[in-house]
């Protein structure tokens, strides 16, 4: 593997990376626990075991938040138990629609003041919620808005899935346009590097994935974890065996522009982290998805196309990639901006002539700044609540 030592003076170094962040922890929520230790937690309060699968019930398979509903539980415990175990972590604080409704992105206040992101978008066969795994992000690219701010902390892993939990409500109220319905999948490219939060992620993953009542009851197949490439980790989470999707941001084919574009490319280099993404493809079974932003006149020659093709089609001919082009959404006052079409048009081109699979992502959401932590970015900047415009008569958050 080619690890590199460091980067450049200024450059975080790996152990800031890869370490926690901060250490504020958010009150302990229901989601937080394995279903043992929820069996626990009941009988700590005096309830008896049985009464853990009704709540999980009422949270995870009728996504009921209101404790008056939760009518098999004895009256006089019902407060108790939501103030005791289920405790608000996510205070939506602005909800903005796009796409004639049917993408709809939420601000989150967390219970220390940070605000993250989701994003819930509704196709004709799926429906995605796009979550965040950190408030802010630690690794600094210099095109992404939620790098600009640096890395607040961690998120929880009740923060991680009540986002999808919270999608899964409005669409199961069909509060959502389009009627109800259910989350198909859920994609980690929100704010944060969702492999330096790595074991709650990884718990988060496992809670989508459980069947109901104990979990969401996702297909892990419906999942999509997007990373740098952080390598060690990118090991781990295959050697976990969750059959989930990777997503590699890649934006480079060469090592010196990498390193100005992915400042974690100053540790992990394009070939020690193609190397684990073909690792993951293989023992998956799933397409490493590369994503690649295209900013003009940056990276978006046609020798860079070429030299990508080459780089993934070195490592076998069996479709285990597919190169995903992302049009920069440019963060203000960023002297960056999209590639010309034509160019766009070419680079397509030129990957496709090597055989390999290649989109150029739709722009959902692109007028509420969709998918780069860029709605949050401004309410932080405002500085306090906004307006919150009505979608579909939404509720409050998980
Ligand atoms: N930290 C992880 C996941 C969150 S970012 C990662 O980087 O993979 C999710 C995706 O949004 C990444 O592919 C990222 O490169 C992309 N992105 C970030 N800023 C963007 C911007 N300004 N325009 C378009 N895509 C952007
Ligand atoms: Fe972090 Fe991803 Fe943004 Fe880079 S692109 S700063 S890794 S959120």
């Amino acid at each position: 593997m080619n690890q590199r030592t460091g980067g450049p003076a200024g450059a975080p170094t790996i152990e800031q990376i890869m370490s926690p962040g901060p250490g504020r922890r958010p009150p302990r929520h229901w989601m937080d626990l394995a279903p043992a230790e929820r069996v626990d937690a009941v009988r700590a309060m005096g309830l008896p075991a049985f009464r853990a699968r009704q709540i999980s019930t009422h949270w995870f398979t009728r996504l009921e938040d209101d404790p008056a509903g939760w009518t098999d539980l004895p009256a006089d415990a019902r407060e108790r138990i939501a103030g005791i175990l289920l405790p608000p972590l996510l205070e939506p604080v602005q909800e903005l629609a796009a796409d004639h409704g049917t993408t709809v992105k939420t601000a989150w206040r967390l219970y220390d003041g940070c605000l993250v992101e989701s994003v819930l978008m509704r196709y004709l066969h799926r429906t995605t919620v796009c979550i965040s795994s950190e408030a802010g992000c630690g690794i600094g690219c210099p095109f992404c808005a939620t790098g600009q701010g640096g890395l607040q902390r961690n998120l929880s892993t009740a923060e991680i899935v009540g986002q999808v939990v919270h999608g899964a409500r409005l669409l199961a109220r069909g509060s959502a346009p389009g009627g109800p319905g259910r989350v198909t999948n859920v994609v980690f490219m929100g704010m944060g590097e969702p492999l330096a939060n790595f074991s709650a992620v990884l718990a988060a993953v496992r809670e989508l994935t459980r069947p109901e009542p104990d979990g969401l009851g996702i297909s892990a197949r419906g999942l999509t974890v997007s990373t740098v490439g952080m390598v060690p980790r990118m090991r781990q989470l295959t050697g976990a065996g969750v059959p989930v999707t990777l997503a590699v941001s890649l934006h480079a084919p060469d090592d010196e522009l990498r390193d100005e574009l992915v400042p974690l490319n100053r540790h992990f280099d394009i070939d020690a982290v193609l190397d684990a993404a073909w690792d993951h493809a293989r023992t998956s079974g799933r397409r490493v998805s590369i994503e690649y932003v295209l900013i003009k006149d940056v990276n978006d020659q046609a020798w860079r196309a070429d030299l990508l093709a080459r780089r993934l089609a070195e490592r076998g001919d069996w479709n285990w990639a597919h190169v995903n082009l992302i049009p920069l959404n440019p963060t203000p006052g960023s002297r960056w901006t999209a590639s010309r079409r034509e160019d766009e048009e070419a680079f397509v081109r030129h990957l496709a002539r090597h055989g390999i699979p290649v989109t150029v992502r739709d722009t959902r959401g692109r007028e509420i700044d969709g998918a780069c932590g860029q709605l949050a970015a401004r309410v932080g900047a405002d500085g306090g609540d906004l307006a919150r415009r009505a979608v579909g008569g939404a509720p409050a958050g998980a």
